[in-house]
């Protein structure tokens, strides 16, 4: 169970050296992992073919024993969260809306949808009563990026993918951010990749970090382990 790469390479056309280098891991169900490196040492390529943005050039994914290429895209990605920098929330329509998006596109009958976002939004700590018919332009960053969170896990995801998700917000806002990610992932046990060139945010936040070089994992290592063997 849980996430296994077997010598994952991502090749991109005309490029002298590959992006993911011959990437195994295994990703054990329930962990936060945090992928940490430099810009371009393949962190969100190595995120992006989890869900099948990019296909890998060579070697496999495994979810829950599965590999990944066995899976119709579509069924693949209704049990994956993802959220990247940009919350990427659709402008023209209401928080509520924007959360609901998942549900609806699964045929949740409307008052299960109408329950889950008020569940979503107190799990963020927005007050539905105040946010649900706001649009994301009247949102801070930082709540904007709360609701990204909460849309993620609108279906209920085991899997959740985090491309520098706080990378935009201040640093006041990122820290309790982090808290409160770290107390849903412990009461919900998700399985996270969390991707960040912040190595204070990785050991705040992993259970394992994955440190990266040139598209090479070069440790791989509780925090503590890190810290006391860098
Ligand atoms: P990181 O997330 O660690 O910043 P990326 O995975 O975005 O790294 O990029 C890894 C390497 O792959 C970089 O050298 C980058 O320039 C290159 N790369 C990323 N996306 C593409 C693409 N679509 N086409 C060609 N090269 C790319
Ligand atoms: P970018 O080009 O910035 O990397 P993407 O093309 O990865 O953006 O994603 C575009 C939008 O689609 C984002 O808002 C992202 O949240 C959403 N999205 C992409 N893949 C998934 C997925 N597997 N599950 C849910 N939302 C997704």
């Amino acid at each position: 169970m849980g996430i296994v790469f077997k010598n994952v390479v991502k090749q991109y056309p005309n490029t002298a050296s590959p992006a993911v280098d011959n990437v195994s891991l295994d990703i054990r169900e329930g962990e936060f992992i945090v992928f940490l490196g430099p810009s371009g040492c393949g962190k969100t390529t190595l995120l992006k073919m989890v869900n099948k943005l990019y296909d890998t050039t060579s070697g496999t994914i495994e979810i829950d024993g599965t590999d990944i290429n066995q899976v119709q895209t579509e069924q693949l990605r209704r049990g994956i969260g993802y959220v990247i920098q940009q919350n990427g929330l659709f402008p023209h329509m209401t928080i509520e809306a924007n959360i609901a998006v998942v549900p609806r596109l699964l045929k949740w009958d409307e008052a299960k949808i109408d329950k889950r976002i008020d569940e979503l939004l107190e799990m963020v700590h927005l007050d539905p009563k105040v946010f649900r018919k706001r649009r994301p332009s009247q949102l801070s960053g930082g709540q904007q990026q709360r609701v990204g969170i909460a849309r993620a896990m609108a279906a209920g995801p085991k899997i959740l993918l985090m491309d520098e998700p706080f990378g935009a917000i201040d640093a006041i806002t990122r820290t309790s951010l982090q808290d409160e990610l770290h107390r849903i992932q412990r009461l919900l046990k998700k399985t996270i990749l969390f991707v960040t060139h912040d190595v204070d945010e990785a050991l705040r936040l992993a259970d394992r970090i994955i440190v990266m070089q040139a598209g090479k994992v070069v440790q791989f290592a509780t925090p503590y382990e890190i810290l006391t063997n860098p």
